[in-house]
This record gives structure tokens, sequence and C-alpha cells, in this order.
């Protein structure tokens, strides 16, 4: 059972962010870790009485640092090909 992740009570929703690249093809998508609010937690987190920008936005942040990690590594791939 989650928790809720303010008030440690049983959670009822989880949030994710989901960040993924335009225009580059195949499609690099990064989905963040889910965080697990209560009702009341989420809707006064939402309503901006709790919490603060980085509480959602933070595994956002590890999401798109991730997938950042991942377009170097495969920039750097199809340079070597093209070099051979
Ligand atoms: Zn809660």
């Amino acid at each position: 059972m989650s928790q809720c992740r303010h008030c440690s009570r049983s959670a009822e929703f989880a949030v994710v962010g989901i960040v993924s690249t335009l225009r580059i093809k195949p499609r690099l998508q990064k989905c963040s870790r889910s965080e697990a609010f209560c009702k009341n937690c989420l809707r006064r987190l939402l309503n901006g009485e709790i919490g603060t920008a980085s509480t959602l936005l933070g595994p956002v942040n590890d999401a798109y640092t991730e997938l950042c990690r991942q377009l170097r590594q495969r920039s750097k791939a199809n340079s070597k090909i093209e070099s051979d």
C-alpha cells in the first residue's frame, strides 16, 4: 500500500510526469518516478497550499536529466557510425 508522500496516510493517487523528445526519431521518452498522494494532500498541493514546485517538478527534473543523458549517448553512438 502506497503512502501519501506528504502526510503518510494511504495514498489514493500517483502523479508522474513524462518528458519526451519532439522532432527526434526514434522518439525518446522518460517517465518520472511516481509520487503518491492522498486526495486531500494532492488537492492542497495543486492549490499551492502545501509543498513547493519541486515536490512535483523534482522527479520530472530527474527524468529530464536522464533523457538528456540518453540523448548524448545516442548522438555519440551515431557519430561513431558516421565516422566508420
Ligand atoms: Zn496526504
